[in-house]
């Protein structure tokens, strides 16, 4: 099932000139039962903000360009992209020019998540994640290093034209003074900034 979802992955790739995971047999010491996210900084042609979610086996991405707020009034654009191997949260270091994706990849946060939708009241089951994707309304709490609390994903338009919205919830944890993305620009992973990421890769390490 995940395999052939991520025939897309693949198939943008060349594995014998990036290191980004091929693989995609993976377990995390970082992880517990829950299900994880990860969002990477990527200094691609331009820099965004990698989301992905753990859904039924494979990472849900979305590419943020202005990155992840805490402020709940602020919406933030959130492009999908093709489904990623779960191994690949765990990826950082540089994808050679040229090559798709080409560039330094961060990982910024990373933590897991849990639904937040409810069920009904004649006691239905809440919809899953992957419901809540078909139906482009998604609604989870986040417990990252960095990001905490309710975030909605939220689809506008259809087709061609649909987008997403990454949106904070209005709840204990929403905070319009923080800026994470300017105020806490280093990895999670190894606390590297991208230009220690990037140095990492021309002097072999
Ligand atoms: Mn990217």
């Amino acid at each position: 099932m995940a395999e052939s979802r991520l025939d897309e992955y693949r198939k943008k790739r060349d594995f014998q000139k990036t290191s980004e995971p091929e693989d995609l047999s993976v377990q995390f010491d970082w992880v517990k039962s829950e299900p994880i996210f990860v969002i990477q900084k990527h200094a691609a042609s331009t820099l965004h903000y990698d989301f992905r979610l753990e859904v039924d086996g494979v990472l849900k991405s979305w590419a943020v360009p202005k990155g992840p707020s805490t402020n709940p009034s602020i919406k933030r654009l959130a492009v999908p992209t093709e489904d990623h191997p779960l191994a690949y949260a765990d990826f950082e270091g540089v994808i050679p020019e040229g090559e798709y994706g080409g560039g330094t990849i961060m990982v910024w946060d990373r933590g897991t998540y849990r639904n937040l939708k409810e069920g009904d009241e004649t006691g239905g089951a809440p919809p899953t994640v992957a419901e809540q994707l078909e139906d482009g309304h998604v609604a989870i709490w986040l417990e990252g290093q960095k990001l905490r609390g309710g975030y909605a994903l939220i689809r506008t338009g259809s087709g061609e034209k649909a987008r997403w919205l990454l949106i904070k919830m209005d709840d204990g944890e929403a905070d319009s003074q923080r800026d994470p993305v300017d105020e806490e620009p280093n990895s999670v992973k190894t606390g590297r900034s991208m230009e220690e990421i990037q140095q990492s890769l021309e002097s072999g390490d």
